[in-house]
């Protein structure tokens, strides 16, 4: 689970089209949607701003604001792919791409050949230099890193000092000079997901994942004891680089049988929750 990462949000704009494609009933129980979001001090805790989701986001935008586990939502999108009768092969990675023909060959040598071939291949896409040649430009490091991580609600339910923010679920984004915490439940409320973001100009080949807890605890070593009290709850986390793209002059090869798409084509920053 940790690989893809801890939850993710899914405001309304993609929300709609999800279940328009019939995601609902994949997603169940296991998506939850938070009633607001809490923008708070970062030394205090103190509330400074609000914004309603339930039932404002429904009424205004007709599609609710989620957030849910991605692995839960990756497992979502499969299942509703193989009921469209999709056919998904998992652990293939690509070793090259022909745009012309348009094929694909891959790490066990087979070649693969269809009318139109859709790589979407992340933010380090391989396929982007491709479909660009010289025109290439690839996302630059903005200058802050993510730690990823969650906390087992359990453990804030059983602590009087957090468990009032479990008790609904809420978003609560804690915001301070060039860092902010952003949390909220995700599993079907049981486990507490957290997105830690701060300054960090290195080279992400030199960050050590081993002294990411210690070095996360020091990032927020000033901020509200409520929240370091939910740091000092974290066993593991990842960190991230956030890089954003830049604009492509396009993302169809010439051939217009070749193209890039997501992360590969527009990455961007996660502030505003539109990766998807
Ligand atoms: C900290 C953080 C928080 C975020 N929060 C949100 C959020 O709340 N809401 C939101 O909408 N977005 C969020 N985003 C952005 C979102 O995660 C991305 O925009 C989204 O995952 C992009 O999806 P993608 O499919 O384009 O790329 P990816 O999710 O990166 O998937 C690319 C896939 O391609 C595979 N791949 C790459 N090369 C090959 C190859 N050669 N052969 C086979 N497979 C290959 C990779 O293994 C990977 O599985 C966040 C990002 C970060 C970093």
């Amino acid at each position: 689970m940790k690989k893809v990462g801890a939850g993710i949000q899914v405001p309304s704009n993609s929300s709609r089209l999800l279940l328009k494609w019939g995601l609902g009933p994949f997603l169940g129980d296991r998506v939850v949607e938070p009633s607001c979001i809490n923008f708070r001090r970062w030394q205090s805790g103190d509330v400074i701003g609000y914004t309603r989701l339930v039932p404002e986001f429904r009424e205004s935008f007709n599609a609710p604001y989620y957030v849910i586990h991605r692995a839960h939502f990756l497992d979502a999108l499969y299942r509703l792919a193989l009921k469209l009768g999709v056919r998904v092969r998992v652990g293939s990675k690509v070793k090259d791409y022909i745009p012309r023909t348009p094929s694909l060959i891959l790490e066990d040598g087979t070649t693969h050949t269809a009318d139109l071939v859709i790589a979407a291949d992340g933010v380090r896409s391989a396929a982007r230099a491709l479909v660009l040649g010289d025109h290439d430009r690839p996302p630059k490091m903005t200058g802050f890193a993510a730690y990823r991580a969650t906390v087992d609600v359990d453990r804030m339910r059983a602590d009087p000092d957090l468990s009032w923010l479990v008790e609904k679920p809420g978003i609560n984004l804690w915001i301070g000079d060039m860092r902010h915490v952003m949390t909220y439940t995700i599993a079907a409320g049981k486990s507490f997901n957290m997105v830690l973001s701060h300054p960090e100009d290195s080279d992400p080949s030199t960050w050590e994942q081993e002294t990411a807890v210690n070095d996360m605890q020091q990032q927020f070593s000033g901020w509200d004891p409520r929240l370091r009290k939910i740091i000092g709850m974290i066993d593991s986390t990842l960190k991230w680089p956030l890089l954003s793209g830049q604009p492509l002059e396009r993302w169809v090869d010439p051939s217009g049988k070749f193209l890039i798409l997501g992360d590969a084509a527009h990455a961007m920053v996660p502030y505003m929750s539109q990766g998807k």
